[in-house]
């Protein structure tokens, strides 16, 4: 066994980095569905698209078959900035559960904007710059890709304006000043920018925001001006696309040393990190290849997965976007104002959302102060202050490995670790004065959004 000498870290060198993104799509006998147009019920057209999107985005979007698609040399150069990211062997969170199991992270917060939504930023920005565009728009909801996007735009001489829930942007004044140090422009939303923040502000007077309520504004504003496009850090397929990155580079590097993981562990918001991860694994599984666990990690306070339910919804508050197939909660659904640790959005990518209901992967809920209480273990051991989000996946892991303890099974543990949580320090700190408590829906809540999904075939 290569085992003995491994490294604590596995750093691929340079040249090792991938040239290609790797489309899961290719290898899915069953498609993801379509995108549809609200209005028709018929499936969203490059040209329609393109209103919204950047030319090259849609076709990346659409292209359910190109397995392997260049990484053009301008993003590889911006990747090379910070890529490829440290397989890390989890020495002494093993030694400190005493498991035998064996455990590795991918660590994708090791670059300024702290997260893995970088990956994407750059490959957006950088389409919308080869189109000639003037500038793109997006929201952000705790900041992370707000952030990313930002500092992509930056690198490219493009113009980022941001819609930021409006209670991230009182909450996380530090997110919103690194936005703006990086040229971006930043409202909170629902702003009275867009006639559908001024419905919304109408409608639901003092309201906080949400992520579907300022995706819905940042897409008015990118199809009302001309020259700009709508970019989203999640849920799309361009998005997985791009992060697939993640997986490709972790595949490199166990297979450099001969190792095969048993388990595959990611948190799930829209599904990017975690679709981005397993993707290389994902193939081998449907080509029947190999076999792997996949396990997909959500808040309780919002399982899309685990308790929602797979059909056609808006994936936005206002309705202006096409509607999307996936496990959802209902696009009127907001987590519980004490929810702190992200992966708040209702759906849920479609390609994922299409392989856990072929069963072709799992998905868990936890809660959030399980999650806090991972989180802080973690960083005690290994060093690493990690994001809440991330922490879901750190939870899960922990308890693969525990159930190995007793089992005395020597598994293989990989799980991504996609950011860091310096912005996060309310909510730990709400954790450690023991105001945190796990607000988790009803069956009878969820039932009443589930009765606002649009009626489709
Ligand atoms: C945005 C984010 C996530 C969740 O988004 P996905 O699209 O599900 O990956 C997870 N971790 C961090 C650090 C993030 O910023």
């Amino acid at each position: 066994m290569a085992q003995n000498n491994i490294p604590y870290k596995i750093y691929l060198e340079e040249s090792e980095m991938p040239t290609t993104w790797y489309n899961v799509r290719a290898d899915m006998k069953k498609k993801p569905a379509p995108l549809l147009n609200p209005g028709t019920g018929q499936p969203m057209t490059a040209e329609e698209l393109g209103q919204v999107f950047c030319e090259e985005l849609v076709a990346q979007e659409l292209d359910n078959d190109t397995r392997l698609v260049p990484i053009p040399d301008e993003i590889r150069d911006f990747y090379k900035m910070y890529r490829p990211s440290p397989l890390v062997r989890a020495y002494c969170l093993e030694e400190k559960l005493g498991t035998p199991a064996k455990i590795y992270y991918k660590f994708e917060g090791n670059n300024t904007s702290g997260s893995h939504k970088l990956n994407s930023a750059i490959a957006q920005a950088y389409y919308a710059k080869n189109q000639g565009l003037k500038g793109v728009t997006t929201e952000t909801g705790a900041g992370q890709w707000g952030t990313a996007l930002s500092m992509a735009c930056a690198y490219l001489g493009l113009d980022c304006k941001v819609f930021m829930v409006k209670v991230s942007y009182e909450q996380k004044p530090f997110r919103r000043e690194v936005m703006r140090t990086y040229g971006a422009s930043v409202t909170p939303s629902p702003s009275m920018e867009t006639n559908v923040g001024k419905a919304i502000n109408a409608q639901f007077p003092g309201t906080t925001g949400s992520l579907g309520c300022a995706i819905s504004e940042a897409v008015e504003a990118a199809v009302s001006t001309p020259g700009y496009r709508y970019v989203l850090g999640s849920v799309l397929n361009q998005v997985l696309l791009h992060q697939s990155v993640i997986g490709v580079e972790t595949k490199i590097a166990l297979d450099k040393y001969g190792i095969t993981p048993d388990i595959i562990i990611g948190c799930a918001g829209g599904g990017s990190n975690l679709g981005g991860l397993i993707s290389p694994f994902m193939g081998e599984k449907l080509r029947g290849e190999k076999n792997y666990r996949i396990i997909a990690v959500e808040p309780a306070s919002c399982p899309s997965l685990t308790r929602g339910v797979y059909a056609y919804d808006f994936c936005d508050t206002g309705k202006v976007c096409p509607l999307a197939k996936m496990y959802t909660l209902g696009s009127s659904f907001i987590p519980a104002p004490n929810h702190a640790g992200g992966l708040r959005y209702h759906g849920m990518s479609s390609i994922l959302s299409e392989l856990y209901d072929e069963g072709m992967m799992e998905a868990v809920a936890v809660p959030q102060t399980s999650v806090f209480e991972a989180a802080e273990y973690f960083a005690r051991v290994e060093g690493i202050l990690p994001a809440p989000e991330s922490s879901h996946a750190i939870r899960v892991a922990i308890d693969e490995a525990l159930k190995c303890k007793e089992t005395g099974e020597e598994k293989t543990i990989v799980f991504g670790l996609t950011g860091t949580g310096y912005f996060d320090m309310v909510a730990y700190e709400k954790y450690h004065d023991g105001k945190m408590d796990d607000y988790i829906p009803t069956d009878e809540e969820l039932a009443k959004y589930r009765a606002a999904l649009p009626q489709i075939g």
